[in-house]
């Protein structure tokens, strides 16, 4: 009879367990995304006057402003990132244009990627300790770790990054959290024919720079990966712009925020034709840092001796995310607040950890 009983319970168990899993899986999910260096400047007015047409900092201008260049900055800004002006501005919320009162800023004093980045991630600055971009491990725990520390979002945490000192802010040793950053291949036991394909091309292909990759691989790996495991927190920097920009590439620096741009949809289009994803997922969109403008060549660089270098933004869609469009009222935003609106959209306690209050238009 025990036996039986036992039995009986043990099946109830797995009944439960298998009940909780199924709920797990309309629990909410969030894509966090970063764009290196990029400029809110562009993000909402679009190409540069000053610079599309400079010949230092164009290749083929005459090209570059036919793609880029119109007349109105609304017009503008649309060439550059149709999808954020085409849709986003109708079904989310888009922050930062500081010309209209929208207000975003760095809360760290260096103006450089990887304080900028243990910032968003850990929802609080760390002047004293993150000082450079060492590969040196966060003493910081993020909100990547924090949430694959909680049974809900055990093993269903992953990340992917241009620049191969991601490894070392995600803190990959501690956190658990699998890293796919600088030129790592796909290592896991079952490749897909495109993750095989990568890992094919990424090697053979040369890139510009010594730490960073091009953000298609970046890209690929990360939404062929959403496609086979279904991650339910997932995070994306891509880094080109930063690294265009220090090139002093104006051309590339548009062309790359162009392309990032069409990242961006067809990751909401595969979230949207997604059993998993669709309707319970949000996504955040931001910048590690900002770029000067004044004197003009302070565009390619940051830190925090460039004004302007701590000035970000914000786009948010998604569920729990109504629709504003472009904020168009006054408002201060902090990056700080990053880590805590993700454990708000997750459903995450945060315990004793340190971070910026979630923004208040985050309502589920
Ligand atoms: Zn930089």
């Amino acid at each position: 009879m025990k036996k039986i009983l036992l039995i009986g319970a043990l099946l109830l168990g797995c009944l439960q367990e298998s009940d909780l899993y199924a709920q797990e899986d309309s629990s909410p999910k969030v894509i966090l995304i970063t764009l290196d260096g990029f400029r809110w400047q562009e993000l909402f007015t679009g190409a540069d006057s000053l610079l599309i047409t400079n010949e230092e900092y164009v290749a083929d201008t005459t090209g570059l402003k036919k793609q880029f260049w119109r007349k109105n900055a609304k017009e503008r800004r649309e060439r550059l990132m149709p999808f954020v002006w085409g849709s986003i501005d109708e079904m989310g919320q888009i922050h930062g244009n500081r010309s209209l009162g929208s207000k975003m800023n760095l809360t760290n004093k260096h103006w450089f990627s990887y304080p900028g980045y243990n910032e968003i991630l850990s929802g609080k600055a760390d002047d004293e300790r993150i000082t450079s971009n060492d590969k040196i491990n966060n003493p910081n725990r993020t909100i990547l770790e924090i949430a694959n520390n909680r049974p809900a979002y055990k093993g269903k945490v992953v990340a992917f990054g241009s620049w191969d000192v991601f490894p070392f802010i995600i803190n990959e040793e501690r956190s658990g959290v699998p890293v796919n950053a600088g030129f790592e291949i796909a290592t896991e036991d079952k490749l897909t024919e495109r993750e095989r394909f990568l890992n094919e091309l990424q090697p053979i292909v040369p890139s510009p720079w010594g730490t960073v990759r091009f953000d298609a691989f970046t890209h690929g790996y990360a939404l062929e990966q959403m496609k086979k495991t279904h991650p339910d927190l997932v995070y994306i920097s891509y880094g080109e712009t930063d690294d265009f920009a220090h090139d002093g590439d104006y051309q590339e620096y548009l062309t790359s925020a162009n392309r990032t741009d069409g990242f961006i949809k067809e990751l909401w289009d595969f979230v949207e034709s997604d059993k998993y994803y669709k309707g319970n997922t949000t996504f955040l969109i931001t910048t590690d840092h900002g770029r000067g403008t004044k004197p003009l060549d302070t565009w390619k660089s940051h830190g925090k001796d460039i004004k302007g270098a701590d000035e970000v933004w914000l786009v948010a869609f998604g569920k729990g995310i109504e629709s504003r469009g472009e904020v168009t009222s006054k408002e201060q935003l902090y990056t700080d607040q990053i880590a805590a609106s993700v454990a708000k959209l997750l459903n995450v306690q945060v315990g004793q950890a340190k971070m910026g209050p979630e923004f208040e238009f985050i309502t589920n």
